[in-house]
């Protein structure tokens, strides 16, 4: 320990040695560790919360050591079996858990998280680790509770977003064995402008509804809902709105339908601008600025498949939320 100190010592006094593309590169080198450390730490932290040998639940251990990782290890006393804050867990065979926490960072950080692509090149990764690591956290927080509950002025409303078939082998798998696979129902996008096919207008039937609602106190929440029927939505709406609630929406008969069976109050305002304001608080502002900020989240992903739609409504419910790393780590 003393050897340690002493050698610490000398290792400041030689930063002032340093020329300023060494500081640069010095600087590189802590910040990289830095973030190893802190992805440790918050991984340590799940085990120190939780006390409990992951296979019996025994709060009796010791200290064992540290993992590969550097993360410290446990011993269970019941059991005699080892194990740290990853074990058991879904991030628990991640080779590179400070490389994760990067990339969990900028999932959930304030600004636009970046492409797989970018962010791969930039850890030194392969693009489908990332991805992977995407669909991973995807799957941690899909669970967790960002429960929203609803009263006073609610305010709903639908947006929409392409179906896709990403990635999907449907017509591969037709053009392989036309007897037996029969034809996808749906054109691919190549076979608008080879075949000449009419794009619809509008709503075709290939743009799923969204719903969004808002009250004023600040929750909010959005649902990939089935098919476009009222029956559909009013079967949606229903939990999330008390009966001494008043409901903004559009003409929708889902609403109408709704606010009819429960005697709700309702308003009744218009979607296009300049019609959106009914009566100074009557208006469905905060689901259309919701809407905006959905489309430009889910922009850069130039139409997700629609397998993944629901990992992507999360994730932006959860960078809405203000959720940290940290609460992901321990959920996971
Ligand atoms: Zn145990």
């Amino acid at each position: 320990m003393l050897l340690l100190h002493y050698n610490f010592r000398r290792f400041l006094d030689a930063l002032d040695e340093l020329n300023p593309a060494q500081i640069k590169h010095a600087q590189t080198k802590i910040r990289d560790l830095r973030q190893k450390t802190e992805a440790i730490s918050e991984i340590e932290a799940r085990t120190n919360q939780e006390h409990k040998c992951p296979f019996c639940g025994d709060e009796r251990r010791q200290k064992w050591g540290r993992t590969r990782t550097k993360v410290q290890r446990y011993r269970c006393t019941g059991y005699q079996k080892t194990y740290s804050g990853r074990t058991r867990s879904a991030i628990g065979r991640i080779h590179r858990p400070d490389l994760f926490m990067v990339a969990l960072r900028d999932m959930l950080g304030t600004s636009t998280p970046q492409p797989v692509r970018k962010l791969a090149r930039q850890l030194g990764l392969n693009k489908y680790t990332i991805w992977r690591w995407r669909m991973l956290v995807f799957s941690i927080i899909e669970n967790s509770n960002v429960a929203a509950s609803f009263s006073g002025i609610i305010e709903a409303d639908e947006t929409y977003q392409r179906e896709s078939r990403k990635g999907s082998r449907e017509w591969v798998r037709h053009f392989a064995d036309p007897r037996s696979v029969p034809q996808p129902p749906r054109p691919r996008w190549e076979d608008f402008t080879t075949k000449g096919l009419k794009m619809m207008r509008g709503l075709s039937r290939w743009q799923l509804p969204i719903l969004t609602v808002a009250d004023r106190g600040g929750s909010h929440l959005f649902r990939r809902l089935p098919n476009r029927k009222s029956a559909t939505m009013e079967r949606a709406m229903k939990p999330l709105v008390p009966g001494d609630a008043v409901l903004c929406s559009d003409g929708g008969n889902g609403y109408k339908d709704l606010a009819a069976a429960h005697s709700l109050e309702h308003f009744v305002v218009g979607s296009k601008p300049g019609t959106r304001v009914l009566a100074g608080c009557y208006h469905i502002q905060n689901v259309n600025s919701l809407h905006a900020r959905y489309g430009k989240f889910i922009e850069p992903f130039c139409g997700p498949a629609t397998k993944n739609l629901n990992g992507y409504i999360r994730w932006l419910e959860v960078r809405l939320a203000g959720i940290r790393p940290a609460d992901v780590i321990r959920d996971s």
